[in-house]
């Protein structure tokens, strides 16, 4: 979280989550979320739950959003759907550090005064009740519930998660084809890198996303068999790629003085083991290979999580922290 966002809101006494980039708590008696952007210091979004209470209706409230984005400096944009305020923030420009975190105070205070002065009332964003309310992170938004509809929420997460779960492994053998097919496009790569004189790190990367696009292609699902057949696929096909590469280079040598072609390219791939009893060649060999899987395991690492979890379906849920018991507010 961004520093002197957390610094103020442990000053007005919020709550800081620092992992989850989260800063909650009471102001003029109503509940704020500070969240932070992911990616960027400067970028914030508040929240504050509330339905209209008897005096002002949701247009009221969504006209005054409107007055206070032309107000404030680093307010890009309001909403309110009757349940749920949203504002955005983002620090642009000209020593925004100096100004970044007036503005958000300022504008805190005044939408929770307009909100006491309007009578709006604290509510879970489904129902609208005001009782028993917590705040929630469902993957990674967060939301204000009663424990009714966070209930619901979690069980339709649980179903889908089971229902993919019974889809199986889809088709295999189509998968396998396809990453096979994908594999030789990340083996073209490899091997277009590797006449541009880069190291392979790159190729290592395309070579497992072109893999495992394949597979998903050709009808197999990316579950941990398919994540482990399309790893496999990617190392094999990266040893023949490397394997193709030196063919290439001893191609390019062999004729280089030459003007008949005195040696074709299937002879020259021949050659390669001969290639590799040099020592010095075999070391070059060695090190551009685990260069290439090193940052292919660091590059695919990240895709496999994410693939896997989409396709998985598993979707984290948590309780931040407790709102309302009873109606009231803790
Ligand atoms: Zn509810």
């Amino acid at each position: 979280m961004y520093k002197k966002v957390k610094q103020y809101a442990q000053n007005i006494g919020l709550a800081v989550d620092e992992r989850a980039g989260l800063a909650y708590g009471l102001i003029n008696g109503y509940f704020v979320l500070i969240q932070q952007r992911p990616n960027t210091s400067a970028g914030h979004s508040v929240y504050l739950w509330a339905k209209p209470g008897n005096i002002q209706p949701v247009p009221a409230t969504l006209d005054y959003l409107n007055q206070c984005s032309s107000r404030f400096e680093y307010l890009q944009s309001t909403s309110y759907n009757g349940a749920k305020i949203t504002a955005e923030f983002q620090g642009l420009g000209f020593q925004w550090g100096k100004k970044y975190v007036p503005c958000l105070d300022g504008f805190l205070k005044e939408i929770t005064g307009y909100c006491q002065n309007n009578g709006l009332m604290p509510c879970c964003e489904s129902c609208g009740t005001e009782y028993g309310l917590n705040l929630y992170q469902v993957d990674g938004v967060s939301h204000m519930f009663c424990s009714g509809c966070y209930d619901k929420v979690s069980g339709q997460i649980q179903q889908n998660t089971a229902r993919k779960k019974q889809q199986g492994s889809g088709n295999v053998i189509g998968g396998i084809i396809g990453a096979l097919l994908g594999s030789l496009l990340g083996a073209a790569a490899w091997i277009l890198i590797y006449q541009a004189g880069y190291i392979s790190a790159l190729g290592g990367l395309l070579m497992v996303i072109c893999t495992m696009k394949g597979y998903e292609l050709l009808g197999g699902r990316l579950n941990a068999l398919g994540i482990t057949v399309t790893c496999i696929i990617s190392v094999a096909m990266l040893f023949v790629a490397e394997y193709l590469c030196l063919g290439l280079e001893i191609y390019k040598i062999y004729n280089e003085n030459t003007r008949v072609l005195s040696v074709s390219i299937f002879d020259a791939l021949e050659d390669v083991p001969l290639l590799l009893t040099d020592p010095e060649a075999a070391g070059a060999v060695f090190r551009d290979m685990a260069i290439g899987l090193v940052l292919m395991i660091v590059g695919a690492f990240s895709t496999v999580k994410q693939t896997y979890k989409s396709n998985t379906g598993s979707v984290r849920t948590r309780m931040v922290a407790p709102v309302t018991k009873g109606g009231q507010i803790l």
